[in-house]
């Protein structure tokens, strides 16, 4: 039943928003341990401490030009990875890639720190299938109605629950991820990708300046803070993009997913997430001329040069049947 919501959902077809709202059935699922618990506080309480570092180390010596130029393009390559990549070739298969290209984007999301693609994505998925009820891993919506409900549902749906319990079973959520040798080979070396993640910036530091300060620098501003705000850019996401900004498109009963106009740069066009919630398969999110999509532009970059096919834009006619003002001023009109 499961998986029969998750590929109505994927297709972006109108069946499974007509349907019946579903929550998940009750799963026994182990609680992380304490081990794992600590590992996933490193992951995130490191790259924050780097980030405070780099500010103290600003203020004292400001920063380089080799510095900056790592943290930007580094955020630019495996944020991407993770939008272009993870969420929107892999979760959403809004795009078919060359085979090269699919390996490429999927390596650089791996270099973004979320975990390994076939998880992210058996995870993402379940978010969408059960957006804001029982079983989505992060909604801010399920603690209650009062301000401390609210403050508790909001740090869960930011960081909180990557700490609980989460039924990722590639296999059920994933299916077409379990098959694919080559995303199945990148999740399994992720450890790996995670080290390069890190030394790479590093040894590029060391390699422009030939001093160990460049080393550190890179290892600083490559490595530690692109890693920190780009993981709360995608946190932001899933908190921010459902609790605040605009919701203009129709999507499922009690989805509370949003267009949150702050985050557009940051996260490379993720941010318009109601459209992206209307329409999951689209391969633009930010469907309107001033919002800005740089992840859109990827896209049409590499349709342009033949490198991906199958694009899934959005038209003309699916924008206006998903506007709610639209829908409302037609019927009006009848
Ligand atoms: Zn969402
Ligand atoms: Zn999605």
């Amino acid at each position: 039943m499961e998986s029969l919501v998750f590929d109505e959902e994927l297709s972006g077809g109108q069946k499974v928003r007509s349907a019946k709202r579903t929550t998940a059935p009750q799963e026994n699922v182990p609680k992380p341990s304490l081990l794992q618990q600590a590992i996933t506080a490193l992951m995130i309480i490191g790259p924050l401490a780097g980030l405070i570092a780099a500010i103290v180390i600003f203020f004292g010596h400001g920063i380089t030009l080799v510095d900056l130029l790592l943290a930007l393009v580094f955020y630019a390559i495996t944020g991407h990875g993770v939008t272009a990549g993870y969420h929107r070739m892999v979760t959403h298969r809004s795009f078919v890639a060359k085979r090269w290209v699919k390996i490429a984007l999927a390596i650089s999301g791996s270099l973004a720190f979320e975990g390994a693609v076939a998880t992210w994505a058996a995870q993402h998925r379940r978010h969408h299938a059960y957006s804001d009820v029982i079983g989505d891993p992060h909604s801010p919506y399920l603690y209650g109605q009062s301000f401390k409900e609210r403050a508790k549902g909001a740090f869960h749906s930011h960081i909180g629950w990557l700490f609980k319990a989460q039924s990722v079973d590639v296999e059920k959520w994933a299916p077409d991820i379990a098959k694919d040798k080559d995303l199945m080979f990148i999740s399994k070396i992720f450890p790996l990708l995670t080290i390069i993640s890190f030394t790479l910036p590093a040894l590029l530091g060391y390699l422009f300046t030939f001093t160990a300060a460049g080393a550190l620098g890179g290892f600083i501003w490559g490595g530690l803070v692109r890693i920190c705000l780009l993981q709360h850019s995608t946190f932001a996401v899933n908190s921010a993009c459902h609790l605040w900004g605009k919701k203009p498109f129709i999507t499922r009963e009690g989805d509370e997913a949003r267009n949150f106009a702050p985050l557009a740069i940051m996260s490379m066009g993720e941010n318009w997430h109601n459209w992206h919630h209307s329409v999951p398969r689209s391969a633009r999110h930010g469907v309107k001329r001033y919002q800005i999509d740089t992840t859109a532009r990827l896209i049409w970059i590499l349709e342009k040069f033949k490198l991906i096919k199958d694009v899934h834009w959005p038209t003309k006619e699916q924008i206006n049947s998903r506007t709610k003002m639209y829908k409302l001023e037609t019927s009006g009109m009848q």
